[in-house]
């Protein structure tokens, strides 16, 4: 079912939550492993990461040095068809514009077609992490907005390759990304918000934010996006800190401000591991009450496949 049919006829705020596929070599067991707890909280829908190859240097033992392209998390095609089948709830591939030409980004809508996913969220992804800048692919997608553009046009039966005889329309319901505190390369918010209207106004169904600590930047978001006219459903991303080390890592790579009464907390137990997880859960868990009676579609949670915080916030809420 598409999400925003399950938010239509949702009585109540949804649960959801994102995981990441895992590292090459290891098995699906390993992430069954970190669904199978949250699976008595009935998930709506379960988002699957994707995530481009990296660059690494192995040493040719001639003093030269080889690059090479590695995949440390393949699989999020596969791992969506295989939740839908072992657990019936409708998984979200996230699909990228990075590292894809508009032809193989075609090939792999049209296999998530056949398997029956119904969802996609759409994003250009992050840059290669030895890049400093995203490098769109040669032929390929700069912005979301394009590949927004390339699944509303399949979804209007309009392939790549024109000559098709009558092609069957896909039927994606589309998610996009933003940012409360604003995308890292906008020059402002206001700026980013243009881009956001626009992915809405070329037909994306619903947004799902980035993680953020304090709820007041998210009202204020919404506020905004209301008065622009994006009109569409906005899921809050939400992220229970589980170590005092991310503090610093959390702002480095996703560019957000932790709140002062947090932080003064976590550093107070910072040697105690444990206490730091449950502060974490508790930020996260009046977070998501206040969500609530704000009235969001879904509480959907970074779990990022480690489920005990989650899992302890949702049997609280769900
Ligand atoms: P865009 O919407 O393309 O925006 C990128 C920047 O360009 C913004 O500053 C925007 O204001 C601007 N912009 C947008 N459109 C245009 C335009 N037409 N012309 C000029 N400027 C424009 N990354 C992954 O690699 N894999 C994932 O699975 C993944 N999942 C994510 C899930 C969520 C919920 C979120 C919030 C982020 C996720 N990311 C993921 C990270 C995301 O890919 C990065 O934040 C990336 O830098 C931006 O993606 P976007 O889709 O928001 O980009």
């Amino acid at each position: 079912m598409k999400i925003t049919e399950h938010i239509e006829r949702a009585e109540k705020t949804l649960f959801s939550f994102e995981i990441l596929p895992p590292l090459k070599g290891q098995s699906i067991q390993s992430l069954f492993n970190g669904i199978e707890p949250l699976m008595e909280f009935k998930p709506a829908f379960i988002d699957v990461t994707y995530h481009r190859e990296e660059y690494i240097y192995k040493n040719m033992g001639n003093g030269l040095l080889r690059k090479q392209a590695v995949r440390k998390r393949p699989g999020t095609v596969g791992i969506c068809s295989a939740i839908m089948n072992r657990y019936h709830v409708d998984a979200v591939p996230h699909i990228i514009c990075g590292g894809f030409t508009t032809e193989e980004t075609e090939d792999a809508l049209i296999d998530l077609n056949f398997l029956g996913v119904e969802n996609v969220l759409a994003l250009r992804g992050d840059a290669i992490k030895s890049e400093p800048t995203f490098i769109p692919e040669p032929g390929g997608h700069h912005y979301s907005t394009d590949l927004i553009g390339q699944l509303i046009d399949m979804n209007h039966g309009k392939y790549l390759d024109d000559s098709l005889q009558h092609p069957a329309p896909t039927d994606f319901c589309i998610g996009v990304a933003a940012y409360p505190e604003k995308h890292f390369e906008a020059p402002n918010l206001t700026e980013d918000l243009k881009y956001l209207k626009k992915k809405i106004d070329l037909g994306a169904d619903y947004i799902v934010t980035q993680m953020f600590f304090d709820n007041q930047k998210f009202f204020d978001f919404v506020k905004t996006c209301r008065e622009m006219d994006i009109n569409v459903p906005i899921i809050p991303g939400l992220k229970p800190l589980v170590s005092a080390k991310q503090l610093t890592v959390l702002p480095r790579i996703f560019h957000i401000d932790l709140p002062e009464d947090l932080v003064s907390e976590v550093e107070k137990h910072a040697d105690d591991k444990e206490a730091v997880r449950q502060i974490g859960v508790e930020w996260c868990l009046q977070q998501s009450k206040e969500l609530i009676e704000f009235g969001v579609p879904s509480l959907h949670y970074y779990s990022m496949s480690r489920s005990t915080s989650v899992q302890k916030i949702a049997a609280e809420i769900f």
